[in-house]
């Protein structure tokens, strides 16, 4: 639960944000205070009306600032007790946002706002001969559905909302007009990609993911003001939920490190394919980290000589198991756990206990973080081989 005075600080910004739009009547916290479920009702201490993704990004920013919960809320039918602020916080009521800013028949697809609910959706298509199928029971909103996974009697199978929604949002950065117009045409040829912005050096590439909080930003090393990895240190301070992908024509593996050190989540050379790319963000966007194919093959060349018990092996490695292994050089490749589980043939629950596992014996947090140890550079020295992991 948030300090009293955390959340009279957050408040205080929060309504020089939003002006009236913030509420702390009784009445608009109780009506946050439940959905359709049978559990106990639970009040926010705040409710809050963004229109714009800014204002949805700056809330949030507020919230991590003075460690106060958001909460959002759609139409409130979850039949779980999701909306309810058990500890109290922020709830997000996304109903003024409910525009559709573009429908296409010929893409079959649409872009709306989290807030747009499901007839409201199909209203707007009725003249054009689509129609958005998934039917929970229930008039919800969209970006409820999508948070909830949900389904219906009209969906092939459970969860399907998610395959169907994505709004993933794309930051780009590099000092060349026509590098970032290529892969703006990349991206946006893919359904549920859509470039916001885009920015000729690091420091508008910082002020860009800040406003528009993206899912993922793409960042060149090589850049004028600021260079790729100093952007991404601060665009991951500013907007935590973005996930940055670096790009770059140097494929030398200190790059790699210094990358992911700075908390890059990917790293592609710019030569890859155009389905390399799409993958690498949709990756991102999903949670896993990648790195480049080309990289990927010498950290596996590294990872086969430990596993060969060869010496000039850090000793950190010698913890781990032949199971362990193996599942270390495919974390390295940037593989998901049911990825891992595909790949070698065990169940995801098992997978994800080996990555546990590597994790705690290795001392990271992250598996990227495990990606980035592994990137280190080759024949590192026997001193720096004592050294714990880094952290
Ligand atoms: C009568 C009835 C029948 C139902 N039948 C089914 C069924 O057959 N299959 C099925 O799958 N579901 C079913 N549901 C559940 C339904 O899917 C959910 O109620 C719905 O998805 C929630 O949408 P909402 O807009 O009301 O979200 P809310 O109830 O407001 O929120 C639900 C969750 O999503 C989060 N959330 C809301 N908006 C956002 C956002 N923009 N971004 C991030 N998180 C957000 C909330 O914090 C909360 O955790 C049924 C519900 C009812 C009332």
């Amino acid at each position: 639960m948030a300090q009293p005075q955390a959340v009279t600080d957050a408040v205080r910004e929060l309504q020089s944000l939003l002006g009236t739009r913030t509420s702390r009547a009784e009445s608009v916290r109780e009506q946050h205070s439940h959905g359709e479920s049978y559990h106990q009702a639970a009040a926010p201490d705040v409710v809050c009306f963004p229109t714009t993704t800014e204002e949805v990004s700056g809330i949030c920013t507020i919230s991590a600032r003075h460690g106060v919960p958001v909460v959002p809320f759609g139409a409130g039918s979850s039949l779980e007790g999701h909306v309810h602020a058990t500890d109290g916080g922020i709830t997000i009521d996304l109903s003024r946002m409910n525009r559709i800013l573009r429908s296409s028949v010929e893409d079959l697809d649409a872009t709306v706002e989290a807030g747009v609910t499901r007839s409201q959706l199909n209203k707007a298509l009725r003249n054009t001969g689509l129609t958005f199928f998934i039917d929970p029971g229930a008039d919800c909103t969209l970006g409820g559905m999508t948070a909830t996974r949900a389904s219906g009697t009209t969906a092939v199978r459970y969860g399907t909302m998610r395959d169907n929604v994505l709004g993933l949002t794309v930051v780009l950065a590099d000092d060349q007009q026509m590098v970032r117009r290529g892969f703006r045409v990349i991206l946006e040829s893919e359904p549920g990609i859509r470039v916001v912005a885009e920015a000729g050096d690091g420091r508008e590439a910082v002020e860009l993911a800040r406003r528009h909080a993206p899912a993922v930003a793409l960042l060149d090393i090589r850049m004028p003001i600021l260079d790729g990895l100093r952007a991404a240190r601060q665009v991951i301070e500013l907007s935590p939920a973005t996930r940055v992908l670096i790009l770059t024509t140097f494929d030398a593996d200190e790059y790699v490190y210094e990358a992911l050190r700075a908390g890059a989540s990917g790293f592609l050379l710019k030569d890859a394919p155009a389905d390399q790319l799409i993958t690498a963000v949709r990756s991102l966007a999903a949670g896993d980290a990648l790195i480049d194919p080309v990289i990927t093959r010498r950290l596996i060349s590294r990872f086969t000589l430990a596993a060969r018990g060869q010496p000039g092996v850090p000793d950190e490695l010698r913890q781990l198991t032949a199971r362990e292994l193996e599942v270390l050089r495919l974390v390295a490749r940037g593989l998901s756990n049911r990825a891992i589980a595909d790949e070698l043939t065990i169940s995801p629950a098992t997978a994800a206990r080996h990555v546990a596992n590597i994790l705690l014996k290795l001392g990271f947090s992250s598996r990227a973080q495990v990606a980035a140890w592994a990137s280190r550079p080759a024949g590192a020295s026997a001193a720096d081989r004592a050294d714990p992991p880094p952290r």
